[in-house]
């Protein structure tokens, strides 16, 4: 899953980038306002962690027009301001939830997760299925038939994106953007690699296959 932090205080945005990142997320960072309005109205993200005071435009101003543009990505607002006429505003902007600094890293990791949980639906125990094949979205542990299967921190964001999205075929392009950061190169054919290498570990069980290269289009997991 990709997020984005629009944040101008470098180290919260470092911190915050590198601990998401640890639990499988793709992150990308923009400093100002204006850079977190080009690249939210640019890209495909799951969530936006968005901080209110920001040179130029604040927070509450690029929440609003991303709304007004139709984007409907969950967005997280960032604070410190505790007061409830700021929270209201915010949630009436279009924001879904609202956290103040300063604030642990656990509960914002929760926050994001609850956020993405009602985008798509993720079973209470937060672990997702496909026939024999479960993915612990917290714990990251995956197993096939009950035996465990190791995979990287990349192979293991390709297959949680599949798993959120069974029986839809997904292209190569909506795999980058949601699974890559923005440093990924659009050219190459590192999605096709990350998923040979999947199948390698997933599918090893000929009689049943659960990627499925749908030809012309991209991959689909059932
Ligand atoms: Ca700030």
């Amino acid at each position: 899953m990709r997020i984005l932090i629009v944040e101008d205080e470098k180290d919260i945005a470092k911190f915050v980038k590198n601990r998401l990142e640890i639990e499988h997320f793709a992150v990308d960072w923009a400093p100002d306002g204006e850079r977190g309005l080009f690249l939210a109205s640019t890209n495909e993200y799951d969530a936006v962690i968005l901080d209110i005071r920001l040179p130029g435009r604040d927070g509450m101003d690029v929440c609003k027009e991303l709304r007004a543009n139709g984007k409907k990505f969950p967005i997280l607002i960032l604070s410190v301001k505790d007061d409830t006429v700021t929270k209201v505003e915010a949630l009436n902007m279009g924001a879904d939830d609202y956290l103040t600094k300063p604030f642990s890293f656990p509960e914002l990791l929760a926050r994001v997760r609850a956020l993405l949980r009602r985008q798509t639906e993720v079973l209470a125990s937060e672990t997702l299925e496909v026939a024999d094949l479960k993915l612990d979205t917290i714990k990251h542990v995956v197993t096939r038939a009950g035996k465990m299967v190791k995979l990287n921190r990349k192979e293991f964001a390709l297959l949680e994106y599949l798993m959120r999205n069974p029986g839809t075929v997904l292209t190569r392009s909506m795999i980058l953007e949601h699974v890559w950061d923005m440093n990924a190169d659009p050219f190459t054919n590192t999605v096709d690699v990350h998923i040979r290498f999947l199948r390698e570990k997933v599918d090893y069980n000929p009689k049943r296959k659960l990627l499925h290269t749908v030809h012309g289009y991209g991959y689909k997991i059932e």
